[in-house]
């Protein structure tokens, strides 16, 4: 195995194990035998050792700034059974949480350094697994992980492989980064349960793995608010919180997403839920315009819901991201009635706590309202963060009461 030797006292961090080693803290590599090329091969195990020459642990060699993504600390060996052990360290955590239930078949099972696999996810529908890999090595992995899921997993049966997008773009990959590795979901039309909720999971042509797990606490808070409210629920993809309002006991809800397929999708699960249903209303359009409209009309909302995508994918992009915040946020604050509810949320990793507060805030300021925060909220707890990297921690919302 190469091994990777790091510059005095770089060792610091992976002992105390943040799994990640960068291309800077590196003085040396010692390829092994097998390599003709002068580094090693995007993906390959590496062992890593300090400047001392003491085995700090095994990981997947990357291309880039993150050069080693650590999988074991403190030996040299991937112990046999290692992935069907750690899998099902992870299934007996969302065991014990009570999160795998008949009325709840939906559950993040691997939350990359969160459930120390670094590089993989993994979210179980029911019978079927989706998994992502986001380096190359767990790529490497991807059919013995395959295999320890349905090992320790007694419900699913059938692993689907969605990495076209996760998986670093210019590492050179010739097999398939899409595709069943274990059996096969047959049906036409596939379902599954989120707190007695059904709904439709598409991982074959749906955003990410079919379906945005992360909510479901947030929802759940969602559906305690919405008691005879007006709720526009913003970005709503598959409509998660829009059929929490509507068990909630909404008196209308509208949904909004500038996806048709999106669209087509929250009104398949409402349709299933409530058939009776005639308070929703679902519109493709973007969230901006939709937004400007609505106000010139005159409209508001008793609890609004705002969930966009990544606003920054990357450091980078940080200013723009908190413009963006800023500007959406102060135009559902102005459509707020007096006394309503806003719940806002930004996934950006990039952008923290504070930043994402300091944005709300000026939002608040601008629309010259008084805004008051009911309740500061985060990922579930099947999206762990691990507290040696803090790093891990994306998803941050805030529960707003306008007045
Ligand atoms: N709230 C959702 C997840 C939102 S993901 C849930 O609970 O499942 C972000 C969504 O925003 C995606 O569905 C994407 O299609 C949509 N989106 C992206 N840009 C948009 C825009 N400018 N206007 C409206 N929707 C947008």
């Amino acid at each position: 195995m190469t091994t990777i030797i790091l510059k005095p006292h770089k060792e610091e961090s992976v002992l105390r194990f943040h799994p990640w080693v960068f291309s800077g803290a590196i003085a040396r590599i010692v390829l092994d035998a097998s390599h003709a090329a002068s580094a090693p091969e995007e993906g390959e195990w590496v062992r890593v050792e300090s400047a001392a020459h003491e085995v700090l642990g095994i990981g997947h060699w990357q291309v880039g700034s993150i050069a080693v993504r650590l999988i074991t600390f403190g030996t040299d060996k991937i112990p046999d059974g290692f992935w069907q052990e750690r899998i099902q360290a992870a299934y007996t955590m969302r065991e014990r949480l009570g999160l795998i239930r008949k009325d709840n078949t939906i559950y993040r099972l691997v939350h990359g350094e969160g459930d120390m696999l670094p590089g993989l996810v993994i979210d179980v529908y029911g019978r079927t697994a989706v998994m992502q890999a986001h380096s190359v090595g767990m790529h490497r992995c991807r059919q013995e992980i395959a295999d320890a899921v349905v090992q320790a997993v007694p419900e699913v049966e059938a692993v689907y492989y969605k990495s076209d997008d996760t998986l670093p773009h210019k590492a050179d990959i010739r097999e398939p980064k899409t595709g069943y590795l274990i059996g096969e979901a047959t049906e036409g039309e596939y379902w599954a349960k989120e707190n007695g909720l059904e709904v439709r999971i598409d991982w074959l042509t749906g955003q990410k793995t079919g379906f945005f797990i992360d909510q479901r606490e947030n929802r759940a808070l969602v559906e305690r608010y919405a008691t005879g409210k007006d709720v526009l629920n913003m970005f709503c993809y598959t409509g998660g919180f829009s059929l929490y309002a509507l068990r909630g006991g909404a008196r209308a809800v509208h949904s909004v997403d500038v996806s048709q397929k999106a669209i087509d999708l929250v009104n398949a699960n409402v349709a299933r839920n409530f058939p009776e249903a005639q308070n929703h209303q679902a519109a493709t359009a973007d969230a901006f315009d939709y937004l400007s409209t609505q106000r010139e009309q005159g409209k508001q909302f008793d609890l609004i819901i705002l969930d966009p995508p990544a606003f920054a994918k990357h450091r980078d992009a940080i200013k723009n991201a908190l413009r963006g915040y800023q500007r959406i946020n102060a135009k559902a604050i102005e459509m707020i009635r007096p006394g309503g509810v806003l719940f806002t949320f930004s996934c950006s990793q990039a952008v923290d706590k504070e930043m994402f507060r300091l944005a709300v805030f000026s939002a608040a300021a601008q629309t010259r309202r008084k805004v008051r925060i009911l309740h500061q909220l985060h990922q579930p707890q099947d999206h762990p963060i691990n507290i040696y990297h803090p790093e891990g921690e994306y998803l941050k919302g805030l529960v707003l009461y306008v007045e």
